[in-house]
């Protein structure tokens, strides 16, 4: 097996197929967005079409093995895993920080920890909701959790490690065998998850991952008409090639796509909280699908609003990820950075206002945090997804305009709205079109609840027993009582 040393740590650089590590002739390499000159992280396997078709055979075989172990059993090996990456937090949150460029204290603190918790959760989950049983006169009542088959997960570059822990969790729990393709800018961490599983005892076959390009070996997983799901998390245009070769071969899909979240700020908010918030929306520097990144404030107290934006945004410290220090970690990739500089420049040549930053940081993947204020609604910075330190600002003169504004883009992922009336937040977070609404926070979730966005953000909603319901085939069985005895 291949490894590569990344900071002092060996991640292996090929794929998991039917429990044993491959590679492939071709590599595709990984450097840090940290010091992009500087850091050459990896050379890693990049798989083809063979790769996809190995990977299925192995997943088809160990589904059979994995299928057949009792929820109690599957149980014990998610638990085995969660407490493998609770032991290997550092290790974890170091390589993502290094490939991604994630904040690695927000990494150890939080996502390696929920990356853990995802498993635990799927672990009571598939106990809790294993089959029903119900009499009826003279008639027994079953409805069976029958696993479905090998599970291809499609995950994507921004939260890698925690995004696909929450994919794989209920695919694994549900008796599915799981083929994870993790995104080429960020593919370390999958790595080193996938190491852990054959510790975790997970019979040869039941996880495979493969590296790659996603128009390469993905496409060819997606196609391959043996996968009985396939989840994915990414963006609409990469949604729209997978739901064709889903609809090909009819597998159930599931699709977690982009956002252009609101955040509406009424006159009656917590001004200081909201504006906190507002700044906060640059975490991550907005590669964050939830984010709310259009600020939606009462024209009455607009100044009061941006003097407190720009006071906690000047806060924010652009620095290192692996500092403690660091608020805003760079960009994952230069095509990123460059993606999201070509939006503002297109929003100058639109006579959209810059509030304030609007330029990449010289000597790093950074991006300053920006603010524009749109010339109309249907200025491109409103209407498309950026994902990257660019939030808009706009004003309403009613409530009615308020929601009119939020619900006024194609997408539905996820919006906050800010206010201390709690009539408001009934009203205003029932006539929302968003799969999620967080009145005064912002990305606290319950695990059970479901997860997933309406129109350009996706298909179905994953999250509690939604994700084990799509992961399984439900049998329903009926057996009338006509014994003699
Ligand atoms: P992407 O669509 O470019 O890639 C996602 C994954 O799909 C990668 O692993 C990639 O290799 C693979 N892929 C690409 N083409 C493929 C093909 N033809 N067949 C099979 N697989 C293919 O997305 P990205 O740039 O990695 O991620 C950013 C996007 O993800 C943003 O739009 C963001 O909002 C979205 N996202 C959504 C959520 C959510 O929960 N809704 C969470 C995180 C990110």
């Amino acid at each position: 097996m291949t490894h590569a040393n990344v900071a002092g740590i060996a991640v292996p650089t090929g794929h998991l197929i039917g429990g044993e590590w491959i590679t492939s002739p071709q590599t595709f390499e990984t450097r840090s967005p940290l010091d992009w000159d500087g850091m050459h992280l990896a050379d890693v396997a990049r798989g083809d079409d063979e790769t996809a078709t190995a990977a299925m055979a192995a997943a088809v075989d160990g589904f059979d093995e994995w299928s057949q172990f009792s929820v109690a059993e599957r149980a014990a090996v998610l638990n085995r895993l969660a407490d493998l990456i609770e032991a290997n937090n550092h290790e974890i949150a170091m390589v993502e920080c290094l490939d991604m460029g994630f904040l690695y204290e927000s990494m150890k603190e939080r996502l390696v920890a929920r990356g853990a918790l995802n498993f635990r959760l799927y672990a009571d989950l598939i106990v809790q909701h294993a089959d029903r049983t119900w009499p009826a006169k003279n008639m027994s009542n079953t409805v069976q959790r029958m696993p479905a088959g090998p599970a291809v997960v499609i995950t994507p570059w921004n939260a890698p490690f925690m995004l696909s822990t929450w994919k794989l969790a209920p695919a694994l729990a549900s008796g599915n065998s799981v083929i994870h393709k993790p995104a080429e800018w960020s593919p370390l961490s999958a790595a080193l998850l996938a190491e852990l599983t054959i510790e975790a005892g997970f019979p040869a076959g039941a996880y495979n991952m493969v590296q790659g390009i996603g128009s390469e070996v993905g496409a060819a997983l997606v196609a391959d008409e043996r996968a009985r799901r396939i989840t994915f998390t990414g963006s609409p245009e990469t949604a729209r090639h997978i739901g064709k070769s889903a609809a090909e071969n009819l597998v159930p899909f599931t699709a977690e796509l982009g956002g252009k979240g609101p955040l509406l700020v009424f006159a009656d908010a917590d001004l200081d909280a909201a504006a906190h918030r507002a700044a906060w929306q640059f975490d991550d520097s907005g590669q964050v699908c939830l984010a709310g990144t259009r600020l939606l404030v009462d024209e009455s107290v607009r100044e009061p609003f941006l003097e407190r934006f720009h006071h906690h945004t000047d806060q924010l410290v652009l620095g290192d990820s692996r500092e403690a220090t660091t608020d805003i970690a760079p960009m994952a990739h230069p095509i990123q950075r460059d993606r999201v500089h070509s939006f503002v420049e297109r929003a100058r040549a639109n006579d959209d206002t810059i509030v304030r930053g609007g330029n990449p940081v010289e000597g790093s993947l950074h991006y300053e945090p920006t603010l524009i204020e749109p010339a109309s609604n249907n200025s491109e910075v409103v209407q498309r997804e950026i994902f990257g330190p660019v939030l808009t600002f706009q004003t309403f003169g009613s409530e009615a305009e308020a929601v009119e504004l939020a619900n006024s883009t194609a997408y539905g992922l996820a919006a906050q709205v800010w206010t201390t009336s709690h009539e408001r937040a009934e009203r205003v977070g029932q006539t929302i079109r968003a799969g999620l609404v967080w009145v005064n926070t912002f990305l606290v979730r319950d695990l059970t609840a479901p997860f997933g966005g309406c129109g350009l953000s996706g298909i179905g909603r994953e999250g509690g027993d939604y994700a084990l319901d799509f992961h399984s085939d439900l049998k329903t069985l009926m057996i009338l009582d006509n014994s003699t005895a």
